[in-house]
């Protein structure tokens, strides 16, 4: 479309991250955030570009040699997919046909050899034999690992966007969004993603609008189109007429006066009108993110994401590094806790050098202790850096995703064993740290009152207990309408777990994002909750509701809605009850 002629449009998407931001549209490559672009070369210049081929294939091929001998005897099954791997580097499928594919066709290697996976993809997918067809993925990722040094960089290229502007992705893994700089990206939007995704959860930290799940944003919007990302009510408008833009302006600056006003009273109590305390923590993917905790007046961390350490780099990282990176931000924070979880890798949450070949469902595989439990080795120089840093500060260590009694004891015994093996080495550290778990999964949240005597906390994960427990997956827009906090399921299996708790007389706090959700939030406290954890952003707006509250009030808004059956109904009447407050 001839962009003098384009119209306005408006599409409807999920909120991401709140917040408007006006800027010009980049389109990254629609089939993922490549950035592969297609040129011609010269025959004079086909040798070079082969050459320029080959010598990525080998980059990646002794990367991943290095990767498998670093792996040890632990990693069998892991070792034996990525010499598959190290195999198909040579295959004549992909290598053969991408040199022909640059040579014949006078094409640059990034572009042929996008073309050849495709096409190679498509030949196996197309086999009768289940294991031929399971060798699609790792066709993929080792094209991906030659795509990268062909490209020049380790991994996507969002870090290397140079310009003002807003993304347009068809989807955008939480990988991807930790790359963002915020000098260079205004806001993004996406085809795809659901409520509570990794994605959206990492926007908000880095305080950038976010639009995703719009379906066909990719497919309507050009690149330098002028587009309004308003993350507040999950729309995108393109190419604005001159009304629209002047409003969205108008909204933009309010929204910004209103930010920097809630922001200002940071520092006030977050104690309601009858004088009931709350305490109001974190929830950090990266230790940067400490300054923004500070800055939100929070009491402690209360989530501590540490994949994200593991997703920003090229191998597992050392017990050292771990350590640097905890004992800092323990150290920033102290006297204030930081609770430090475990691994929660897999699921939407992949390590680009441990990818998880075959799983058709991987929020239902091996995710978070689960993989630690396999994996042993990680976790144990995982618990050792923390066990480490607890020495600098106040740390409590929480585990994702436990599902039975069973995990929690072996998870245990690991811990007794980091404990011994630190004590024989005579290092410094602290093994009095408080353990908890995660409830996040519909089993937990049952056997609460039994996995409460093993534990010195509970933390509620609702972004996956509505997920497990609603069957929704938090990554898929086509359900996303469902995807309720308030649902009276949800809410009978929060009061379940807080009940068991309090019985078992162990602390019981909440770090799913619908405790930065002012709606819920005279629910949650009415519910028993003393303390809620999120992302730092929210803090000002939470502890501005939390001191117009009265906390008399807010037990009966939860039993009232205990009793009922539907959520729609919860909704009205909790946004009418505190209609003054919410608005
Ligand atoms: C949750 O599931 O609610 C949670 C806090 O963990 P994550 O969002 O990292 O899965
Ligand atoms: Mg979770």
């Amino acid at each position: 479309m001839d962009k003098a002629e384009s119209k306005e449009m408006v599409l409807r998407g999920i909120s991401g991250a709140p917040g408007i931001c006006i800027g010009k549209a980049y389109l990254v490559d629609r089939e993922g955030v490549d950035l592969i672009k297609r040129y011609a070369i010269v025959e004079r210049d086909i040798p070079a570009e082969v050459n320029r081929f080959k010598n990525a294939v080998k980059k990646a091929k002794d990367e991943l040699k290095a990767v498998v001998e670093s792996l040890g005897e632990d990693f069998s099954s892991q070792v034996d997919i990525l010499e598959t791997h190290l195999v198909l580097f040579k295959d004549k499928l992909l290598y053969g046909k991408t040199i022909d594919s640059i040579t014949q066709e006078k094409i640059n290697a990034e572009w042929a050899l996008k073309k050849v996976t495709r096409q190679v993809k498509n030949m196996f997918q197309r086999m009768e034999d289940d294991y031929l067809k399971s060798r699609v993925a790792d066709i993929s990722q080792v094209s991906e690992q030659i795509m990268r040094q062909l490209m020049g960089a380790q991994d996507i290229k969002i870090s290397d966007i140079r310009m003002r502007v807003i993304l347009v992705a068809h989807d955008l893994s939480p990988a991807d969004t930790s790359q963002i700089q915020l000098e260079h990206i205004k806001g993004f939007v996406t085809d795809r993603g659901g409520r509570d995704s990794h994605t959206s959860i990492i926007a908000k930290s880095l305080n950038i609008p976010a639009v995703t799940g719009l379906g066909t944003a990719t497919v309507n919007v050009q690149n330098d189109d002028i587009l309004i990302v308003d993350g507040s009510t999950g729309q995108l408008i393109i190419n604005p007429e001159e009304d629209t833009l002047f409003r969205y302006e108008e909204r933009r600056a309010r929204y910004e006066q209103y930010r920097a006003l809630i922001t200002r009273e940071s520092h006030l109590p977050s104690v309601t009108l009858d004088g009931h305390a709350m305490k109001l923590m974190a929830n950090i993917e990266l230790v940067e993110e400490v300054v923004s905790v500070r800055d939100n007046v929070a009491h402690g961390i209360g989530l501590f994401r540490t994949e994200f350490i593991y997703i920003d780099q090229k191998r597992f990282p050392t017990e050292e590094e771990l350590f640097d990176r905890y004992r800092e931000a323990v150290e920033l924070m102290t006297p204030q806790p930081v609770t430090i979880r475990t691994l929660d890798i897999n699921g939407d949450k992949v390590l680009p050098y441990f990818k998880n070949i075959g799983e058709e469902n991987p929020a239902l595989g091996l995710r978070a202790v689960r993989f630690s439990l396999q994996r042993p080795e990680i976790f144990l120089t995982q618990i050792r850096a923390i066990l480490r840093a607890a020495a600098f500060g106040n740390i409590r260590l929480l585990i994702p995703m436990i599902t039975c009694v069973e995990e929690i004891i072996e998870v245990r015994k690991l811990l007794d064993r980091a404990i011994m093996d630190l004590t024989n080495e005579e290092m410094v550290f602290n093994k009095d740290i408080p353990l908890g778990i995660m409830i996040e999964v519909p089993s937990a949240a049952i056997m609460a009152d039994e996995l409460a005597k093993h534990v010195d906390f509970f933390s509620i994960g609702t972004n996956d207990l509505i997920q497990y427990s609603l069957a929704i997956d938090r990554n898929n827009r086509q359900v996303a309408h469902l995807y309720r906090p308030l649902n009276p399921a949800v809410l009978r299996l929060i009061k379940m777990v807080v009940d068991a708790a309090h019985r078992q007389n162990i602390i019981v706090t909440i770090c799913g994002e619908m405790a930065g959700d002012p709606v819920n939030v005279p629910v949650l406290m009415g519910l028993g909750f003393t303390e809620l954890s999120m992302n730092p952003g929210s803090i000002p707006v939470i502890k501005q509701v939390i001191r117009k509250l009265n906390y008399q009030n807010v037990c009966k808004t939860a039993k009232t809605v205990l009793s009922m059956d539907n959520t729609e109904e919860i909704y009205r009447f909790v946004q009418a009850t505190y209609k003054d407050i919410l608005e």
